[in-house]
């Protein structure tokens, strides 16, 4: 009876293996294709002025149109793009693309004397090459966007190797006027001596701290002292995935700059972003 049991569980395991690996297949297969296709879309979240709740900027979030699966956020195929890959040409679509929106909107407010920066996430195969600030001032130049309306997201763990090739590579970045964000500041493993040697000017504080308000009393205290952190060090203090009015409050009072989460907004498609976040700048009288 054990022999039956286990032979129907490894043919159990087999078949759910079969099933993992023929998913990512098509996963694989799909995501070729799926730049040329024009399948890709950036998604834009807005962030705001922890006290004034203005619109201070935007963050570029993937997507990607699967003809049969619909609309899958990047946890269910960057993993994938990486291992093939491909993560090269899809950051290069997502940095043109950003780029190119975020310049239309500059022109669109131009006249309301508002001006809206965009941020891009870069993961660490991305960073890791030599050319990071020559690809980025290409993408300057052919979009027209002034650096200063460019921040770039890089998580502390796509520090850890060759962190001194990096810190210079990023110097440059930073050289030529584009704002550098640390994310999910907290959560990677890093240490943060790295802090010291790379040109960071914000710190985007995980959502996993903002999530403990009013619920965990130890989460909370680390989420005040990241906030009290960033202060001391005088970088921008950003806190993601704000969804409720009480942890909104939380991180205004300690101090914190900017919010970002669905309490203020979701990531939106760039239709939606612009009628309902840019438009209504338009109205607004210029001071
Ligand atoms: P991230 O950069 O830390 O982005 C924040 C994530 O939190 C996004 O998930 C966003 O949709 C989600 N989020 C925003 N507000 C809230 C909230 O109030 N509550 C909750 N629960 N979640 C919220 P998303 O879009 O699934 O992206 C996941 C990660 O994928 C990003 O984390 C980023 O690391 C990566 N990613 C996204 N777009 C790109 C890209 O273009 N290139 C690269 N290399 N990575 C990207
Ligand atoms: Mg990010
Ligand atoms: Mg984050
Ligand atoms: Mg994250």
């Amino acid at each position: 009876r054990a022999k039956k049991l286990g032979r129907n569980q490894a043919q159990f395991y087999s078949e759910e293996l079969d099933r993992e690996v023929r998913q990512r297949n098509r996963i694989e297969q799909g995501l070729k294709k799926a730049i040329k296709n024009n399948e890709l879309r950036l998604y834009y979240q807005g962030k705001f002025d922890a006290v004034s709740g203005r619109l201070m900027g935007m963050e570029a979030l993937l997507r990607w149109m699967h003809p049969e699966d619909g609309l899958l956020g990047p946890d269910a195929f960057l993993p994938v793009a990486e291992e093939i890959g491909m993560m090269e040409d899809i950051g290069n679509w997502v940095l043109y693309t950003a780029l190119k929106q975020t310049r239309a909107w500059q022109l669109l407010l131009a006249d309301s004397g508002q001006a809206l920066p965009v941020a891009i996430n870069l993961s660490a195969s991305q960073i890791g090459g030599e050319s990071l600030s020559d690809k980025i001032k290409g993408a300057l130049d052919l979009s027209g966007l002034p650096p200063q309306l460019l921040e770039l997201e890089i998580t502390e763990n796509a520090l850890i190797e060759e962190p001194k090739q990096l810190a210079r590579e990023l110097e440059q970045v930073v050289a030529l006027g584009v704002t550098l964000a640390l994310d999910d500041f907290g959560t990677g493993f890093s240490s943060l001596e790295h802090l010291r040697h790379f040109p960071i000017q914000v710190l985007k504080i995980d959502k996993s701290f903002v999530a403990t308000v009013n619920k965990d009393d130890k989460g909370c205290r680390l989420l005040s002292a990241l906030i009290n952190f960033a202060r001391g060090f005088d970088v921008i203090a950003v806190a993601e995935g704000i969804e409720t009015e009480e942890q909104a409050k939380f991180c205004r009072d300690r101090g914190c700059d900017l919010l970002q989460g669905y309490l203020y907004s979701k990531p939106l498609t760039v239709e939606e972003f612009e009628q309902n976040l840019i438009r209504p700048l338009l109205s607004l009288s210029r001071h």
